[in-house]
């Protein structure tokens, strides 16, 4: 099984003047060939660390890519790093010096010395032609072990990828088209703590793997499968995906793509409810949000100004109930944002007055989507209990 580590290289990354999107492009790549990534590393533009995270990754993993850092001034030191971690020089490979001049004509443009420095590779590296720019690219191998170093741009990174690494490393490792398929059970109401208690076990199965993710007033389960097809994935996840969803019933809203609101608004549309919502402190996200999803004859929504008071807000469905002739009444109050979270929401649906008073202990600014969140769950649940 082939282990791999992505170094990305370019102070730019680490100053957070761009992001880091060539990790995610390569990590989708490795997940569909069934590569393990272990590890992303950003180093900047600088010799002797690049050596260090180089010589570290390549002591774990069997398989280190690099991007970045190929082009033709002294800040760009990848190919430098490369050879000094093979103790092997640098050499001119006039081939490259051809495909960099060619690139340039094309462009009716003259490549500077500086140019020059790109057609040296370490020793016993092998370039990767790349016909969308000018940095050359070039693996190394040593044993097991292979070093790719691509290029930082986005575009050219890409298409080396797709054109080359790929096919490259499934055939050196004998990769027989494992693919890497991810699942997620979405669940509301329900911390990860508490989930973490009802499936703890199944977090030690290495594949499929079983993992959680904590969002406010949400926590993803991430069910992940490695097999030579999506059929097989399937079926080796089936029964994990089954005890999950028996294990946590109600908890569960979706799968997948689903969101919450979808989720929500498919009930509302499903049993023809007409829901009026009045928000004060939220902006009118449920509104918008159950909106996207929902016919305008179906759904209102009202943005006031309301501090706490059960008693307002209660008077206050109870009207709109009337004006609106809505089956279903949602009025919620989300404390302003400097002070203790608080959401306050009151729900008349069928005759019945259902009432929730929650303070939320996590960092004020997630408290919308955790009231949203709230809110919403509390819609969801008038229709499974029945
Ligand atoms: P070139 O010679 O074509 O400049 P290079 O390999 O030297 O290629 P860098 O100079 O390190 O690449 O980066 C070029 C540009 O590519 C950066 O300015 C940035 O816009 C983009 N880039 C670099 N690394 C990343 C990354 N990890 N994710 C997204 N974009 C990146």
């Amino acid at each position: 099984m082939a282990i791999c580590e992505i170094v990305t290289i370019g102070t730019e990354l680490l100053l957070g003047e761009i992001h880091d999107t060539n990790s995610r492009f390569i990590a989708r790549a490795l997940r569909d060939i069934g590569v393990d990534l272990y590890r992303l590393t950003t180093v900047g533009d600088n010799l002797n660390r690049i050596t260090a995270t180089l010589q570290e990754a390549l002591m774990r993993a069997d398989i280190v890519i690099t991007t970045g850092g190929l082009g033709p001034t002294v800040d760009d030191p990848t190919r430098q790093a490369v050879a000094n971690v093979f103790n092997v020089k640098l050499i001119y490979k006039e081939e490259l010096w051809q495909q960099i001049y060619d690139r340039f004509s094309h462009y009716n443009r003259i490549p500077t010395e500086n140019n020059k420095r790109q057609a040296f590779i370490p020793q016993n590296s092998i370039a990767i032609p790349n016909p969308v720019g000018t940095a050359p690219a070039f693996y190394v191998e040593l044993g097991v072990k292979t070093i790719i170093s691509l290029p930082g741009v986005p575009r050219e990174m890409e298409y080396l990828m797709n054109h080359f690494v790929v096919d490259y490393l499934k055939k050196r490792y004998d990769l027989r088209d494992e693919i890497i398929l991810p699942w997620v059970i979405h669940t509301v109401s329900k911390g990860e703590s508490s989930i973490d208690e009802i499936i703890g076990e199944m977090e030690k199965l290495s594949n499929p793997t079983v993992g959680l993710l904590a969002h406010p007033g949400q926590t993803d389960i991430r069910v992940t499968a490695k097999a030579p097809s999506a059929a097989e994935a399937e079926a080796m996840m089936a029964p994990v995906l089954q005890e999950i969803r028996e294990k946590l019933k109600d908890y569960i809203y979706g799968e997948n793509e689903t969101t919450l609101e979808k989720a929500v608004a498919d009930m509302l549309n499903q049993t023809g409810t007409r829901l009026s919502i009045i928000e004060s402190g939220t902006s009118g996200t449920i509104y918008g949000k159950l909106r996207a999803f929902m016919p305008e004859d179906n759904l209102s929504g009202d943005t006031v100004d309301l501090v706490f008071s059960e008693e307002t807000l209660n008077r206050l469905i109870n009207e709109y109930r009337e004006q609106k002739k809505a089956d279903m009444v949602l009025g919620v109050v989300l404390s302003p944002r400097n002070a203790d979270p608080r959401v306050q929401i009151a729900m008349l649906h069928n005759g019945k007055l259902t009432e929730v008073n929650r303070l939320y202990g996590g960092p004020s600014g997630d408290a919308l989507t955790w009231a949203i969140n709230v809110a919403l769950d509390m819609i969801r649940r008038e229709f499974i209990q029945k």
